[in-house]
């Protein structure tokens, strides 16, 4: 297993990671996932208490989105709540609704991460356990190269380490360090819903 076996490398099997590696999969494109913690979606096990509050009812279509306006409102547009909530619906999980339209799993949220996981292999998407380092920089485009036990390269890399909150599970600053080398900022998302 090489790096360059794959057509996509994404960095972090947390929400965020895994749902690209999803929605990569299903558009034919091989993907691998790299992570160094013990378990995939260790956020999303402790998120909601422990039952997840998976989407929000009330969400409306967003009007603006930084720092990448046109990419984030085309996105959110494109896949909406009531689109995870099918999805949920498919999986059989059992849930409910609590204030502010919060929709949390009657069960655990570990439901979740396995309807994830299910997704990601029915998806032909891997996973492996590596730790890559912050030396992740643009080759001649539009290649990366990922330094990690086995460095390489991939004609698309998607960097979803997410924020450094908890780093027990594995948070790092990895993907602000790699935003630094591109010269991106790492300002606060504005987001504004219309009803
Ligand atoms: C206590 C708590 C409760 C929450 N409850 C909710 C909730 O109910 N509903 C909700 O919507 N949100 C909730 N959140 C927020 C939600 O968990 C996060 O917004 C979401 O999980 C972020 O997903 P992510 O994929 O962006 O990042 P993460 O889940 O942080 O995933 C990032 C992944 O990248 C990996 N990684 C990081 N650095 C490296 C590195 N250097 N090398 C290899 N791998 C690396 C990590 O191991 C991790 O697996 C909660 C958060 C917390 C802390």
């Amino acid at each position: 297993l090489t790096l360059e076996d794959f057509d996509v490398v994404v960095l972090g099997a947390g929400a965020a990671g895994m749902m690209c590696a999803i929605e990569a999969g299903k558009r034919g494109r091989s993907v691998l996932i790299v992570d160094h913690a013990k378990a995939p979606g260790e956020k999303i096990r402790i998120s909601g208490g422990g039952r997840c509050n998976f989407t929000n009812n009330t969400a409306r279509r967003p009007t603006s989105c930084r720092p990448i306006p046109k990419f984030c409102v085309s996105a959110l547009r494109r896949y909406r709540p009531k689109d995870f909530i099918a999805l949920v619906e498919r999986y059989g999980i059992a849930f409910h609704e609590k204030t502010l339209g919060q929709l949390f799993c009657d069960g655990s949220a570990k439901q979740i991460i396995d309807m994830l996981l299910t997704e990601m292999d029915k998806a032909g998407a891997s996973s492996c356990g590596w730790r890559p380092s912050s030396r992740t920089w643009p080759r001649p485009r539009p290649a990366f190269e990922v330094s990690c036990r086995r460095p390489g390269g991939c004609a698309s890399l998607v960097v979803a380490t997410g924020g450094k909150s908890i780093p027990k599970m594995g948070a790092t600053g990895l993907g602000y360090e790699i935003a630094q080398q591109f010269g991106l900022g790492s300002s606060r998302p504005v987001r504004r819903w219309c009803p």
